[in-house]
């Protein structure tokens, strides 16, 4: 059980991007300041940030300056190098903790530690070089999906295989990475949980979301999902499982297939999700506040839905039908101050209420 920070503090932001930037707004919101540190320049966040570091993540003298700065340092995006967190965690907490991290960083552990939970994931198989490659075949079959241990996102460093005879073009395409073979789940449709934890332990979910992709990347969350009631309950019980093994503060997300045989964890986000973004139309209280009231010490809030929502990432050129969608009712826009629209690019969202 820790303190709160108080009012007027300031939460560190390892990350600029957009959910770095809707963070912060939340965070002022509530009277805290933020710190962005991002080595890009002009990061997203920047323009709503107290105060943004402009260093990369090997300039120890610039993490310390930043850490100093911060009474809290949480962050956005879960590829932040180790030694960088060992710096920044000697002088003030990091949430949620460094666990979390490690194990979202690298696909087959993570993988391992959800089994250990009991929890159902897709069968895989340890790919550390290609002559590991045919034995993986034989014993996961195909289709699979060949994804990289490490920095995946939206549907990067993965390759699917029809059939075995594509296992060598498939690690060639991956930059020959350690990576792991997983199986190919006939899921019906996939959902997400966004879950939070405070310091005291209080977990909270939000209402399940429907998520449809496109090219890898998150096209729409709906929600209500279509799920039974015990499908619900299940998914609510898996994530709180994964929040209390890890002593978790914070945000995170939870992506699961729906099959005839129940739900299989795909993988977890230490982090506020694209796919809880709905929240903020939907809920009294969204998940970027969630993610600031937990790691600031506070109890969580009501995340409770009262609207049937409709979540749209606004991709690249989608850029092209802000005006009309501003006219739209029942339409609310999150555009996310990105100067430079590029194919593939997440550009802003629109959340639909729907009923
Ligand atoms: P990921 O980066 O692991 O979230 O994968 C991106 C998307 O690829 C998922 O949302 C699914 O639509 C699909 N996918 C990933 N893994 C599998 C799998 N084992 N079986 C079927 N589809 C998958």
């Amino acid at each position: 059980m820790t303190d709160p920070i108080a009012l007027g503090s300031t939460i560190g932001i390892l990350g600029g991007g957009q959910l770095g930037r809707m963070l912060s707004v939340a965070a002022a919101r509530l009277g805290f300041k933020t710190h962005i540190f991002e080595p890009g320049a002009n990061p997203p966040a920047g323009d709503v940030a107290h105060a943004v570091t402009t260093a990369p993540y090997e300039d120890a003298a610039a993490l310390a300056a930043f850490a100093a700065a911060c009474d809290v340092v949480t962050f956005e995006f879960e590829n932040v190098p180790t030694a960088a967190l060992d710096l920044i965690e000697a002088q003030v907490p990091i949430r949620p903790g460094r666990e979390a991290l490690r194990i979202s960083q690298d696909r087959l552990t993570e993988k391992e530690f959800l089994e250990s939970l009991g929890l159902t994931v897709a069968p895989f198989a340890d790919v550390p070089d290609i002559a590991a490659m045919e034995a993986a075949v034989a014993r996961i079959g195909a289709p699979a999906i060949l994804k990289t241990r490490r920095f995946g996102y939206d549907g990067k460093g993965q390759a699917r295989l029809r059939t075995a005879q594509d296992a060598a073009a498939a690690f060639a395409q991956m930059g020959d990475a350690p990576a792991i073979l997983e199986g190919f789940v006939d899921f019906s449709h996939e959902v997400s949980v966004i879950a939070a934890r405070s310091t005291t332990g209080e977990v909270a979910c939000f209402d399940p979301g429907e998520n449809i992709h496109r090219d890898g990347i998150l096209h729409t969350t709906t929600v209500p999902a279509r799920l039974t009631a015990a499908q619900r309950t299940d998914a609510v019980l898996m994530a709180a499982k994964i929040l209390n093994a890890l002593d978790y503060v914070g945000v995170l997300g939870v992506e699961l297939f729906v099959t005839p045989k129940g739900l299989i964890v795909n993988e977890i986000a230490p982090r506020v999700h694209n796919s809880g973004h709905w929240t903020q139309n939907g809920c009294m209280v969204d998940q970027f506040e969630q993610h600031i009231r937990a790691v600031a010490g506070w109890p969580l809030g009501d995340g409770t839905r009262y609207a049937d929502v409709v979540m749209e990432n606004l991709i690249g050129d989608d850029m092209d039908r802000v005006p009309a969608l501003a006219k739209q009712p029942d339409t609310a826009l999150h555009l996310y101050g990105k100067a430079e629209t590029k194919p593939g690019r997440k550009m802003g969202h629109v959340n639909r209420i729907t009923r």
